[in-house]
């Protein structure tokens, strides 16, 4: 490259929609005098609740807290086996360890369908499985009903990680016993940190709510308001409440979350397409009718293909890429303490896995960027 000219705008791997409308909801809260968790999380709980056609959800500071809130509303602990994908973000794993029990790492189905293995899962139930977690890889739903089957057959409560799955109403939260989503950055919707927790069964939705603060049987808000003059501590809980500023973001942005997913949808399609021209040797999981919140966009290299060369390549391009997901099973704390699994279908998913940029904001021309930059960088030239 000659210093005449100039590298080209770099293509981000994701990037939240953020503008004027935070920023006034922001100062809002704060000209309102009330921060903390009070009437605005309320609503933006019962809002996304109706997006998912459910009667209520509970706001909480991150999915890793509404997974920890399940785990303790659902008693998950010591002797407890709980199945787990190991191609997943690790909070999947950490919070059944956090809560003493026992992760089983399960495979996933194939590098086409990189959701998790029925039949594996099967395969590695035991009298002390208690659970099952399972996820929506990139966004793309899960075939609820026959995971709420072998749950059923098995006795097992069955918990969503959605937090690829914000906004895919009729799939998530209504087949299982829990479903934990994520507001954090690079979600398709952001309240910077957040998170929120959809629970069917009704005491157990407020046994949630209540440990979320503590175990207490009054909230700080109905305390200062004089609803409430006293409290009891009814068990031993966290403090994993959302804010209002959370919770302002979160009113700003559920609104504008099907027209994003939507957005993101389409450039899903424009990706595979062409893909499908230009490098018939990369496949993109799942096909196009799947039903999805399009949260990734999964590329599977051609076998051999020396990954860690491509990403720098592409890189020097100015497009950003990344891994989801370097397998759980894999991690030093992980392969120490549960030791070595076999999963061959994760661990080849995981060696050939490139995550593409994809938010609402890129355009058309900019995938076309992304795949010719691709192209260049698998046939190891350099990118000027
Ligand atoms: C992001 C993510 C989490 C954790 O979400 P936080 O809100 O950051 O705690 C958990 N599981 C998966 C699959 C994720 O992608």
């Amino acid at each position: 490259m000659t210093a005449a000219m100039s590298a080209p705008p770099l293509i981000e791997l994701g990037a939240p929609v953020l503008g004027d409308a935070e920023k006034e909801a922001l100062a809002e809260v704060i000209d309102g005098g009330w921060i903390t968790m009070g009437e605005r999380v309320r609503r933006f709980e019962s809002l996304f609740a109706q997006l998912h056609g459910v009667p209520d959800a509970i706001a909480v500071h991150s999915a890793t807290a509404a997974l920890q809130l399940i785990m303790d509303a659902f008693d998950f602990g010591p002797g407890d086996e709980v199945l787990v994908p190991s191609l997943s973000f690790v909070a999947t794993a950490s919070v059944v360890v956090q809560a003493g029990a026992t992760p089983v790492f399960v495979d996933v189905e194939s590098g086409r369908l990189p959701h998790l293995s029925l039949a594996d899962a099967r395969a590695r139930i035991t009298p002390h499985s208690r659970a099952i977690i399972v996820m929506h890889f990139g966004g793309y739903g899960m075939d609820m009903a026959a995971w709420r089957a072998l749950a059923d057959e098995h006795g097992l409560v069955l918990v969503e990680d959605a937090a690829h799955a914000a906004g895919l109403a009729g799939t998530v939260g209504t087949a299982s016993d829990a479903a934990a989503f994520s507001f954090f950055t690079n979600k398709n919707m952001t309240t910077a940190e957040g998170g929120m927790i959809i629970i069917p069964d009704r005491e157990r939705a407020e046994r949630a709510r209540r440990l979320r603060a503590h175990g207490m049987t009054a909230s700080t808000l109905d305390r200062d308001r004089g609803r409430a003059v006293g409290y009891d501590v009814v068990e031993v809980g966290h403090n994993y409440r959302m804010d209002e500023l959370r919770g302002a973001l979160g009113l700003v942005q559920l609104p504008r979350l099907e027209g994003w997913n939507t957005r993101r949808r389409e450039l899903t399609a424009h990706y595979r397409a062409e893909l499908a021209a230009e490098l018939p040797g990369v496949h993109v999981p799942f096909d196009a009718a799947w039903p999805t919140t399009a949260h990734l966009l999964p590329a599977l290299l051609p076998e051999g293909t020396d990954r860690a060369a491509v990403m720098a390549r592409m890189r020097d391009g100015q497009v950003q890429t990344s891994v989801h997901y370097p397998a759980i099973h894999r991690f030093s704390a992980y392969r120490a303490a549960y030791g070595a699994r076999e999963l061959p279908h994760t661990d080849a998913f995981c060696a050939s896995e490139l995550t593409l940029p994809l938010h609402p904001q890129l355009t058309e021309p900019d995938v076309t960027r992304v795949v010719r930059t691709l192209r260049e960088a698998l046939s190891g030239k350099d990118i000027s």
